[in-house]
């Protein structure tokens, strides 16, 4: 991959790490405002989950999951960057092959070509 590539990559890199922090952001303060509403007995119009608790606790739970899977996303952007500094960015981690350029417009944080990402995810179900 020739230098101006691995910059363009980078930069969508990049462009991605900052969506998902500003993400886990808005989850975080959103959730932590849940609570303080909770723990002081305020109940708002905007916040009628708060009859049913279950339902709540579900929505609370989501978030959290959510903002995990967020947080191994950035890891693996992170790797990803690692990778471009060491221009090993753009091959698979598993066969050598160099990834598809399309996948990588669509993930650019994508380890692995599309043939071996398909064979570990058969793997994964057997
Ligand atoms: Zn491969």
């Amino acid at each position: 991959m020739t230098k101006k590539e691995l910059e363009h990559y980078k930069q969508l890199l990049l462009k991605k790490r900052e969506e998902l922090l500003r993400e886990i952001n808005y989850i975080k303060e959103n959730s932590f405002k849940k609570t303080m509403k909770e723990s002081s007995g305020e109940i708002s119009a905007y916040n009628f989950h708060m009859a049913d608790q279950g339902t709540d606790t579900n929505e609370r739970e989501k978030a959290f999951m959510f903002a995990y899977r967020e947080n191994r996303l950035i890891y693996h952007i992170d790797q990803a960057l690692e990778r471009i500094k060491t221009k090993t960015y753009g091959n698979c981690q598993e066969c050598g092959n160099p990834i598809n350029r399309e996948r990588l417009e669509a993930v650019p944080h994508a380890r692995m070509c599309i043939d071996c990402k398909s064979k570990e995810e058969q793997s994964k179900k057997e």
